[in-house]
Order: structure tokens, then sequence, then C-alpha cells
């Protein structure tokens, strides 16, 4: 086809699609086949010995370390449980640097002599795997002459069935590591972080009166907001399909202004996609529990119901897959881009973070009695302290080139990091630094008794959108990852600074105790430290106003506003020493990442360069220039019978048309000139002259693209990618 033709031919194939009908079994109850391909624990139970069992209950509840001798009878189990679920292969499945998730399958019938396959399936394979895995970026922690990479078994995190249409797989969560053990993958810190800040957790809790309180964790319940385009769109979109956003997009004469879609009625063929993804979800084990439209055109959001973290990061990047998996199934495209649409809000994916066990529930949850608040107390004041010390850190865990679309444009958080505590709580931290809080603001019942500190209602308060790092009641929520981000980075920085300032809390509670204060004092005179330190992270007010800025500057809280700012913190000696401290990374493993999180910075922004000079040369151009000849074409016969000529038209076409010839010249040279170092040089350069560039092509054939005769244009527009579902 010519011209328009790919476009055109889109429109008529969405049009005439019809998504598959999503039935249900009269035999399956909503929530029904919760958990069904999970060796759960319950599954566990039944199947295993109970020695085993217990063993195996001992490593996932209290952190135990895993009895290699219950390996075999583990790994029998869960073969004959998956044989049975129709698993022909099993695969480790781990979560290298690229932040996808990377699986090696193997099959479980190995062949015997006699020409039959036997189902094979012993300890050792369950525990260890080797993946070849020397083309993941390791950051320069492998060479490839050593490039052997282990996956080991996390027990932590269930195994599952994958259900496909070519045969089911049996999916083991593990970790990957290198030959000498160095982390090469996202779940190894999250556990060792983990264990750090639960540790510390526990001294304080003992203090509390505590004493053998089961193994405190991290939760985490990531809200993943996403886009759905019709496929034939998306596969009209070389950008869409190789960079995740468009590169090319004049704004749509009807944006998001009228908001009338956030929270409106679901479409009918979205709601199919959502119900089949929740089915598919459930089975996994995955508590998909919220669904809504988001603030764009075209925008949906999924929240799962929180978990320990590590089980969530897992559960999070398989729902992702999911919901590929799924849309695809329904004509559809999912996309994770944080802003795959220039001028339409993006995405994020909220961190919702708090610290606990079963037993004692959230330890960010006030209490109704001065004692529990106290306690609840101390656990704020350690978040406060952690974010204020170590702003930087989070700010460089969610840096990505993708998430610089978002961050700090007026959708999202500023790229400062503040903490919001909500009205009550907040005078609560200003009392306790005027010297002592004993009222407490806001609805229910003051209990001012013996006890220094006030009751607090469980009033979730106040909600503050623009805040990067909220308390919403009982956990704060971290709303400054993207939403194509891996949840890990996240919540192995939050527990790990966590761990830092609960060691500290710690180590002050213990030494005033030993030294004869009372508790209750000491309590007092450590929250009034921690405030007075660090309460300038405190802030309550509009994180997306200019003043906030300038506010921020004199309270001296970095502004580290693109990646390339924000990096450099992985590898400071304050960051070094904290994560090596708490055994989480070690230097080596921190320089990997800071080499990788530039690798991956310069990678995205040189396919999208690439991508932009294709199609601004092969798509935008010939379709322009179609049309300035048609127009030509057109004076030149009115001229030729002597018609008057009006060039209105046609300058309006060369003007933007000469520039997008000039802007792909320059962004070709600048390719050719770019250093070929993976370097913050080249990084550097990506940022201050390709991104430039591109967005110079692009201004040029946004402009020609409200100025082309509509049958001429080539790529589907905003307003059908994002209002045709
Ligand atoms: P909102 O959009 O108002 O922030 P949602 O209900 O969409 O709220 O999402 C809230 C998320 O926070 C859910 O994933 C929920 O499970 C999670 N969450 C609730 N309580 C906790 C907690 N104590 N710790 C961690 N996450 C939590
Ligand atoms: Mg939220």
């Amino acid at each position: 086809m010519t011209g328009n033709g790919v476009r055109l031919r889109a429109i008529k194939d969405v049009e005439a699609y019809v998504p598959p009908a999503v039935t249900f079994l009269d035999s399956e109850t909503p929530g029904g086949n919760f958990g069904a391909n999970v060796f759960s624990k319950m599954v566990m139970q039944k199947r295993l010995p109970k020695s085993v069992f217990k063993s195996v209950m001992a490593t996932i509840d209290q952190g135990m370390p895993l009895d290699p001798m219950v390996a075999d009878a583990v790994a029998a189990a869960m073969k004959d449980w998956a044989l049975e679920k129709g698993a022909t292969h099993y695969a480790h499945v781990f979560y290298p640097l690229t932040g996808l998730t990377a699986e090696k399958h193997d099959s479980f019938f190995d062949p015997v002599g006699d020409g039959s396959a036997l189902a094979e399936f012993a300890g050792k394979t369950l525990i260890q795997g080797e993946p070849d895995a020397s083309s993941f970026p390791n950051g320069g922690l492998r060479n490839t002459f050593e490039a052997r990479g282990y996956t080991g078994w996390d027990v932590t995190s269930p195994a599952y069935v994958l259900e496909n249409p070519n045969g089911n797989t049996l999916c083991i969560p593990t970790v990957f590591v290198s030959m000498t053990g160095e982390a090469l993958d996202h779940k190894t810190p999250l556990l060792r972080s983990q264990q750090a800040m639960g540790k510390h957790a526990e001294r304080i809790l003992a203090l509390f009166g505590h004493e053998d309180a089961e193994h405190v964790v991290s939760f985490c319940g990531p809200e993943q907001e996403y886009f759905l385009v019709d496929r034939h769109f998306f596969l009209a979109r070389p950008d869409l399909l190789n960079a995740g956003r468009t590169l090319f997009g004049s704004k749509p004469p009807k944006g998001q202004e009228f908001d009338d879609h956030y929270f409106g009625a679901i479409p009918e063929r979205v709601l199919g996609f959502m119900m089949d993804t929740e089915r598919e979800l459930f089975k996994l084990g995955i508590p998909a529990k919220t669904r809504h439209n988001e603030v764009a055109p075209g925008q949906f959001e999924i929240a799962p119901m929180f978990e320990r973290g590590n089980i969530a990061a897992d559960h999070q990047q398989l729902l992702m897959t999911t919901f590929k998996t799924t849309a695809k199934k329904h004509g559809m495209e999912c996309l994770f881009h944080e802003k795959p649409f220039e001028g339409v809000n993006g995405s994020g994916k909220h961190v919702n973070f708090s610290l606990g066990n079963s037993e004692l529930g959230s330890l960010l949850v006030p209490g109704d009695n001065p004692h529990d608040n106290a306690q609840f107390l101390v656990f704020c004041a350690a978040v406060i302290r952690a974010v204020h010390k170590y702003g930087g850190l989070l700010r460089a865990s969610v840096a990505s080139a993708t998430n610089d679309h978002r961050l700090g444009a007026n959708e999202a958080p500023p790229a400062i990091i503040s903490v919001f505590l909500g009205d009550q709580l907040a005078d609560v931290f200003d009392q306790i630094a005027k010297g002592a809080a004993t009222s407490s603001k806001g609805k229910g019942t003051m209990l001012i008794g013996a006890d220094t500190l006030p009751a607090l209602p469980t009033d979730p308060g106040d909600r503050n959108r623009t805040s990067p790092f909220a308390f919403t009641g009982n956990r704060f929520e971290f709303r400054a990852p993207g939403s194509m981000q891996t949840v890990n980075g996240p919540i192995v920085t939050i527990n790990t600074i966590m761990a830092e300032a609960l060691d500290f809390i710690a180590t002050e509670l213990e030494t005033a105790v030993a030294d004869g204060a009372e508790f209750d004092t000491a309590v007092q005179n450590l929250l009034t430290e921690i405030i007075t330190d660090h309460g300038s992270v405190v802030f309550n007010g509009d994180g997306y106003s200019d003043n906030w800025q300038l506010e921020a500057e004199s309270r001296g809280l970095p502004n580290l506003r693109t990646t390339l700012d924000a990096l450099p913190e992985l590898i400071s000696e304050s960051a070094l020493e904290l994560f090596d401290k708490y055994q989480v990374f070690n230097n080596r493993e921190m320089h990997s990442r800071y080499e990788i999180g530039l690798e991956q910075y310069t990678l995205t922004i040189g396919v999208e360069a690439r991508l932009t000079l294709e199609m601004g040369t092969t798509i935008v151009l010939p379709a322009a220039v179609r049309h300035q000849t048609e127009v030509a074409q057109n004076l030149a016969a009115l001229k030729a019978v002597g018609a008057e000529v009006d060039l209105t038209l046609l300058n309006a076409v060369s003007g933007p048309l000469s520039d997008l010839r000039t802007a792909l010249t320059t962004l070709s040279d600048a390719l050719a000139e770019q250093p070929r170092e993976l370097t913050l040089e080249e990084a550097q350069y990506a940022q201050k002259v390709l991104l430039p560039a591109m967005t110079a092509v692009r201004t040029a054939a946004d402009t020609l693209e409200d100025v082309v005769a509509d049958d001429l244009w080539p790529l589907p527009t905003y307003q059908e990618m994002l209002y045709i579902l």
C-alpha cells in the first residue's frame, strides 16, 4: 500500500475486529481458582512429610537457612504436583538487571535406554541451575571467560505452573549470582536488604516488649498504571513497537482536560481483558484487587493486594507479563512505558510500603494507646530519618531514561524527595520537636495520661497526590517509581535505608536504657532529636508548585532532575558505605549498578534516536513531500488556466518540511559523532545532543501532521490510538 494506506487499513481492521468473548465456566466462582497453579503452603502441607514441611516453613516464616537435606523431598513433591498440572518442563525464573524476567526451560523427561522417558527432578536441580547467561548485563561483574552465573531457589517465593498452549511449565523463582557470589539480579539484594531491615526492626520491637516477635518483613502493594491501544495501531507505529512510546504525534484536539475518563465507565472490550487477566492472575495466586480508569484516555490501573516485598516483586513481574500476553489475545497492546504519549498523562507504579509481621501487622499503624503510639512514632521517625539522609538514593532507585519523561513534570511527584505526613501527624511531630507532644489534632479521642505521647486516631487522613513519599494511614506510598520498572530497586533501597535508621534508633535506645534512662524519656528524647535533625524533609504542601523548588533548595534537599544527575548517588561515599555495612551490595556490586544504569540510559536514547531518524526519513518526509507535490501541482494547474494563485497552503508545508530536512541531517550527524564508549560521557552526549536533536525532528514532523492532508498522513494519530478501543 502506498502513503496513507497503512494507517487507513489499520483503522478498517480495528473496526472489523471482534474481541474474544470472555466466558467463565459455571463451576468457576469468583476467586474460586485463587492459587490453583501455585505450589502453596497448603499444597506443601498436604504433600510433604511433616518434618520436611516444618523445615521449609521455618525458612519461609522465620528466615532460617534452608536445610539442604529437605530439597530432594520437596523436589519430588513439586515434580509430582507439576506433572499433575500438565507441566512438561521446569524453568528457573530469574530477574536479570535488564529489568525483565528471564527463564531457562528444561524438560522433566530424560530419555532412558529402552526408548521411553523418565521424569527426573532431583533436589539439586531444584536448588541450583546454571543458565548460559553470559549476555545479561553485569556492569563489569563478570568477565566473559568466567561468564558462568548460577540460579538458586528462593524458598520464600512459591513455585507455580504457568499455562501455555504449547505445554505448561513449572516455574521456580530463583536468585541469579556470579561464580563469586555477587548479585547479577534484582532478587538477591532484595532478600539481603529484607534480612538487614528485619533484624534491626526486631531489636526495636524487643525494646517495646515484643522480645520474641516474629520475623519482621517489608510489605509492598504496587499500583500499576498502563495504557491499552489497539494492536492494529500499535503495529502501524514503529516507535511504539520498538521504543514503547510515540516519538511523533501532534496533540489531539481533545485531550484529558475534560477529566471524563478518570474513574469513568470501563469500555466493554477492556473489561473483557481485565476479567481475563484477573482470572489468570488469580490462578497464579496474585491478589488482583482494584481496577479503574486512570486520568488519561486509554489509561488504566491495577492494584494487587499488598504482600511480602519479595513475593510482591515477583508477582509484579509476572503481572506485567500476564498483561502483555492477555492484551494480545484481546487484540490490544499493553503499554507500560512511563510516557507513551507526549502531552498526555504518563504512568507510574506506586510502591506502597510498610513493615511488620503477621502477629503485629503493619508497624506503621497508629495504635490505640500511648504505648503503641510511641512505637508507631518511632517507626515513622525511622522513615523520616531514612528519607532525609538518603533521598538521593531513593531518587536514583527510580532513575531511567523513560521515567525522565514523567518525573518532575506536573503529573508525577517532583524529583525532590520529601515526606508527606498529613496535618495530624505533622502536628504531633511539631510538638515533639518543641519538647513533648501531649495532644492530638483531628478527630478521635485524645489520650493524655502518664505517657507523654498522644493517641492517634487511625484515620488515613488527607491525601497528597503531589508528594513522592506520603503517609497514607498504615503505610508510606512511594509515588516516584516508573510504570515500567521492577519494584525491586525501590524496595531494596527503602529496606536498606530503613535498616540504617532502625539500627541507629535501636542502638540509641539500648544505650540510653543501659545507662539507666527511663524508656519513655529515652523515646521522647530520641524522637525530638530525629525530628530536629531530619524534619526538613517533611513537606505537606503542593509538590508541583514552583515555590517548593525554591523552598526545597533552601532546606538543602537535593533536586536531581534527570537520570544522569541521580545515578552518581549510587557510587557516592555514603551510599557505598551504607550498602556495604548492611551487606546488601558490596562496592563492586554498587559500581556495576551504576554502570548498568548508564548503559541502559544510553541504549534507550540511542534506539529512540535511530528510530526517529528512520521514521522521519522513511515515513514522515515522504508523506509531506507527497502533500507538497499535490499542492504544487494543483497550483500549477490553476496558474495554467489563469486563476488566482494563493501560496498559503504551499508555504504551510514547505516551511516545516525544510525544518524537518535540516533536523534529520543534524540528528544523523549527531548519531555518527556519538562517542562509542559506554561511559558517562556517552550518556551525557545522549542527553545533551541526541535528545534535543530528536525533539527538533519531532517538532517539525508534528507541525507537518497538522498541515498534511489527512488521507496522506501515514501514522495512526493520537486521537485514533487513545480513543478507539
Ligand atoms: P490509592 O490508589 O488510593 O493509593 P489503592 O487501593 O489503589 O489506593 O492501592 C493501595 C495499595 O496499597 C494496594 O496495593 C494495597 O494492597 C496496598 N496496601 C494497603 N495496605 C498496605 C500496607 N500496610 N503495606 C503495604 N501496602 C499496603
Ligand atoms: Mg496510590
